[in-house]
């Protein structure tokens, strides 16, 4: 294998507002400048030289949508770090982006809490925003694992825009590529891959982390299905014109009754209630959402009836290494800022700030932490893809990622002084958005329930 199918933590192609940039260092972590490609463009160069490799490594395994075991028997070990060739073009086309496209507009969009319209443009002409959809639908046709890395990449510049193409990608494209019928998959997959932008509404007033107690109800009608009722804390909102809602269509059989709709924006009775004004990731819009006796057709049923359930916990088990993938980008954004400007531009008693052994040591502690951090959510990708049972692995990559993004946002804020503290940069705002890995897609908590019930079912006798 190439060395430049090689992953390391990357220094990025950038530095901090104000800060130092170095394009490279001396250190072997360095790569090679980025090819000027987007994900759209290269896509059919990426998936022909992809099948032309025989032997294939783990790290290449293609998309798939079916659950079948897949048998990597006679396929070498590699590190958990090595990428296919499709995925390395995929890390250095978004690293690029969003360092040259996203990061200079990152604490504008923070201070505006808005998200730059042009920006939802350039994501969708990157192709960023359709990465698993299948070309013949006018997506990249990549697998879950590119979607992850380019997840992450965004992150490091802004954990805001990240959140955008991971809830419309891990969460919305795929409920509509694995449970919508062939007529809304014709209909919806060339606009969600293109120029449509979608929601997930499961949460409520009522229902977080017991999301299955939601009050939205759905009843039967001549023409279709009602919607009743409301959602709360639902990312995308402001920019979305279609919304996977979840509503009860049969309460007497409690959660067994929850069904999933497609609702388009415009239709009567729709309406977004509240923006909601955040401690973080204040870019991404986050809404209350009001259904008014929401009248839909038929057509617009995902799925089956009664199986909403199912089909929640199942996205969202995978939308979580999503999340654990944004805040392990976050956490090196937070962690590149700090320290080009420890070992570069402060010095303090005659010398750079980072040369003392008491940074040094916080410094090297913080970079071994993010890497197993990005070790657990690629662990966890690479069992999705390859059929494996990855519940427990998803939860602990988020549970981790989420707690190593707090950590070392909170120390490169430190590192940096009175710098990291002031609105200028960028180190408070990494801080402040990483709270939000610690509660959305299921808390702290949750994941350690999880983790825990999966534990002592097989500790059991
Ligand atoms: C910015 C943002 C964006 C979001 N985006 C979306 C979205 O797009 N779509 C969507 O549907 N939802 C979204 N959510 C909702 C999110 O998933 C919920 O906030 C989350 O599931 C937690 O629910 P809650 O806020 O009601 O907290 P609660 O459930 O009220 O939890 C409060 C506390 O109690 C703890 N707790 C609760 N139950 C247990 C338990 N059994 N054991 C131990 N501790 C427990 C929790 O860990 C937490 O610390 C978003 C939320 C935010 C803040």
């Amino acid at each position: 294998m190439s060395s430049s199918f090689t992953r390391v933590l990357r220094p990025a192609l950038r530095g901090g507002r104000g800060l130092a940039t170095r394009a490279a260092t001396a250190n072997g972590l360095a790569r090679q400048a980025a090819p000027r490609v987007n994900v759209a463009h290269r896509r059919s160069a990426s998936s022909s030289s992809a099948s032309a490799s025989a032997a294939r490594p783990l790290s290449t395994t293609p998309a798939r949508r079916s659950d079948a075991p897949v048998d990597i028997s006679d396929i070498p070990p590699t590190p958990i770090s090595h990428l296919s060739e499709v995925e390395a073009a995929m890390a250095e086309s978004v690293s690029k982006f969003a360092a040259e496209v996203v990061l200079p507009r990152a604490r504008d969009m923070d201070e505006a809490e808005a998200m730059d319209p042009a920006l939802v443009e350039q994501l969708f002409e990157q192709g960023l925003m359709g990465v698993e959809i299948p070309e013949e639908y006018g997506g990249a046709g990549m697998n879950f694992t590119s979607a992850i890395i380019g997840i992450e990449e965004l992150a490091r510049a802004d954990p805001s825009v990240s959140v955008m193409v991971d809830v419309h990608n891990t969460l919305c494209n795929t409920a509509i590529l694995n449970y919508a019928s062939p007529a809304l998959k014709k209909k919806w997959l060339p606009r969600l891959a293109t120029n449509t932008v979608a929601s997930f509404c499961l949460s409520e007033p009522v229902s977080g982390s017991d999301a299955f107690a939601l009050a939205t109800k759905a009843t039967e009608t001549d023409a279709g299905f009602k919607i009743s009722g409301g959602k709360m804390w639902i990312t995308n909102s402001m920019e979305a014109d279609l919304f996977i809602v979840f509503a009860n269509l049969d309460p007497s059989k409690g959660y067994r009754g929850i069904t999933a709709f497609l609702v388009e924006k415009g239709t009567p009775g729709f309406s977004i209630a509240k923006k909601e004004k955040k401690l973080g990731i204040r870019a991404s819009s986050t809404c209350v959402l009001n259904f008014d006796d929401v009248e839909i057709p038929k057509e617009n049923l995902l799925g089956e009836r009664g199986q909403g359930y199912k089909y929640a916990i199942g996205l969202l088990n995978e939308g979580r290494i999503g999340i654990a993938a944004q805040m392990t980008g976050l956490a090196l954004g937070a962690f590149d800022n700090a320290v080009r400007y420890v070992w570069n531009d402060r010095r303090q008693f005659g010398s750079l700030v980072g040369e003392f052994q008491g940074m040094q040591h916080q410094i090297a502690q913080a970079y071994t932490e993010i890497a197993a951090a990005r070790a657990l959510v690629y662990n966890a990708a690479r069992k999705k893809e390859a059929g494996e049972d990855f519940v427990r692995d998803a939860a602990m990559a988020k549970l981790y990622a989420a707690q190593v993004a707090g950590k070392v946002s909170g120390q490169a804020v430190e590192w940096m002084g009175g710098m990291g503290f002031v609105r200028e940069g960028l180190a408070e705002k990494f801080f402040r958005d990483s709270k939000i890995g610690a509660i959305y897609e299921g808390t702290s908590n949750i994941q350690l329930n999880t983790i825990a019930k999966l534990l002592q079912k097989e500790y059991t006798n």
